[in-house]
């Protein structure tokens, strides 16, 4: 066992404090992980405040992870000390059922691990994630980072936002020839713009800052829309191919739907804490349109989308912050007030945590 210095919530209304715990040694089939670095998901949020129920307490967030491989188990043959790696939203599946043969882990039968809020697959212990110095992972959860060490820390988000939209715009065929549309420019939002762009499609921003309209097209976007604007909605009226929706709280999806063509589809990646209103049926049926979610995406889709991103020199916006200010890093995230994804220096982490 080795002793793990981390910031933890310990019910759903209390604030972020050190914490120490121990993680296992690496096992025959695992990687031990000096953290470097982790990204702030508005995921991270809802769980520590229990917002979308089954908070396990102590909550030690944290699923955009980067770092350094400190030791690999006898049985380990991808990775060595040294190595750049990083860990998304999952640690383990059961890497049998078709979902885990498939490479979809993220829809595993049994269930896969999330990295935070477990439990884990032989004791059903709680997960702690990368608000923490150190992480043990098995191999293949271990993602390999062919960017420059210098990017290391803008890396870490591309984890968990950089997949959860790159797995539906690859789904969903976004490319050259499609209108894709991008909805809510926050952390997942702005690597949905990168990554729409870079994949060859007329991109279009849905933002409601209007201060977020000059960035979202250096991050990518052909046009901007101010959703709050009814005119300039309506103007986009039956023409989008695909549209992405990572926006946190509950909206009218109406307003969106109706922006699809014949057999468009809108995907939900974002999860508020309470439903939509449900849409008008007649939006889907009168254009065969669809609405649609995604989760996260698999192993080899991530590396995929590390290896385009480190190909392509794409990384995530980031506002580094130390460990203790995370709470005003959540009040700001509330306020839509990210540009584009805090991350954590870990090694701010205090030692007497
Ligand atoms: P974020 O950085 O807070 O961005 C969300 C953006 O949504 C905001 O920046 C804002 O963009 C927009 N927004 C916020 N409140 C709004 C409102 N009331 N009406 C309209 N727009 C609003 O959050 P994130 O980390 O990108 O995560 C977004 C959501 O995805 C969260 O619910 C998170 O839990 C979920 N998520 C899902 C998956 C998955 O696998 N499906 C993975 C990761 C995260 P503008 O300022 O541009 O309007
Ligand atoms: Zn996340």
């Amino acid at each position: 066992m080795s002793t793990t210095h981390a910031y933890a919530v310990q019910s759903a209304t209390s604030p972020f404090e050190p914490f120490r715990f121990d993680r296992r040694e690496a096992g025959p089939n695992d990687v031990a992980i000096a953290i470097r670095y982790c990204g702030v998901c508005h995921s991270d949020l809802h769980t520590a405040r229990s917002e979308w129920g089954g908070t396990r307490y102590p909550c030690v967030p944290g699923h955009e992870i980067v770092g350094e491989v400190t030791a690999v188990g006898d049985a380990v043959s991808r990775f060595k000390t040294g190595d750049l790696v990083g860990v998304g939203c999952m640690v383990d599946s059961c890497l049998t059922c078709d979902a885990c043969r498939d490479g979809l882990e993220q829809y595993c039968e049994v269930g896969f691990t999330g990295t935070y809020n477990g439990p884990t697959q032989d004791t059903g212990d709680n997960t702690y994630g990368g608000y923490s110095d150190r992480i043990v992972v098995r191999e293949e959860f271990v993602l390999r980072i062919r960017h420059g060490e210098e990017r290391l820390a803008a890396v870490a988000p591309l984890l968990c936002a950089g997949i959860t939209t790159w797995s539906p715009l690859r789904h969903w065929k976004v490319g050259p020839g499609k209108k894709v549309g991008i909805v809510g420019i926050g952390g997942l939002g702005h690597m949905g713009l990168k990554l729409a762009d870079a994949l060859g499609a007329h991109v279009v921003a849905f933002t409601t800052s209007r201060d977020k309209e000059r960035d979202a097209l250096a991050l990518g976007a052909d046009e901007v829309v101010v959703s709050r604007d009814a005119g300039a909605m309506e103007a986009h009226a039956g023409s989008f191919d695909f549209i992405l929706n990572t926006v946190a709280a509950p909206h009218d999806l109406d307003a969106y739907l109706r922006l699809l063509k014949r057999d468009g589809t809108m995907t939900m990646v974002g999860v508020p804490a309470e439903p939509h209103p449900s849409p008008s049926i007649f939006n889907l049926v009168l254009k065969r349109r669809s609405l649609a979610g995604s989760l996260i995406g698999g192993i080899e889709e991530t590396q995929e989308m590390l290896d385009f991103c480190a190909e392509h020199d794409i990384v995530s916006d980031i506002e580094m912050i130390a460990m203790r200010d995370i709470e005003e890093a959540y009040g700001r995230m509330l306020k839509s007030d990210v540009k584009y994804r805090f991350v954590i220096d870990i090694a701010t982490i205090d030692e007497k945590g």
